[in-house]
């Protein structure tokens, strides 16, 4: 097997994952691959309104999130030296937003936490399981410890 050209990072920033961010990057410069990260604004996670409150006020706190996501991932970026280009922030289902982003970009291996929001009580967490039995590609879940 070649060495991996295109490594994509998903990233959920409730966890403090240094341990993944740390590993992917270090994947990356072993290899001398290209290196891209992902959020997700997680459309079903969006609070739950009610039918009773107006589309504008969704609309609202969609793109402040968005906004918030969009901050957060491009001071991480800058912090790892990538650059704006590779900074991907998307609204959907995170599993298959981060799979859909790695085959429109050709990634050929995705890191991701065995854990993050989802919690602990999985083996794996749902995300990284929905990526994981969704990808075409190899996809890497670094171990996070549950203390
Ligand atoms: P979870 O399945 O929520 O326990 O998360 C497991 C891992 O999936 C996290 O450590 C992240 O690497 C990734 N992940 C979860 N949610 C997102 C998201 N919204 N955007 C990007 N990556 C995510």
């Amino acid at each position: 097997m070649g060495n991996y050209k295109h490594i994509l990072l998903a990233v959920d920033f409730f966890e403090p994952a240094q341990v993944v961010i740390d590993r992917a990057k270090s994947l990356a410069e072993t290899y001398k691959a290209s290196f891209s990260i992902i959020h997700v604004v997680d459309n079903m996670a969006l609070p739950d309104v009610g039918y009773a409150l107006d589309t504008a006020y969704d609309i609202d706190l969609t793109s402040e999130m968005i906004d918030a996501a969009r901050k957060k991932l491009f001071d991480l970026g800058k912090k790892l030296g990538v650059e704006e280009g590779r900074l991907w922030v998307e609204l959907g289902s995170p599993k298959l937003e981060i799979n859909r982003i790695a085959e429109e970009n050709q990634v050929d291996l995705i890191v991701v936490g065995s854990h993050g929001r989802h919690g602990f009580a999985l083996l794996l967490g749902s995300t990284a399981n929905g990526v994981l039995h969704h990808a075409k590609c190899d996809v890497l879940a670094v171990r996070l410890q549950d203390n």
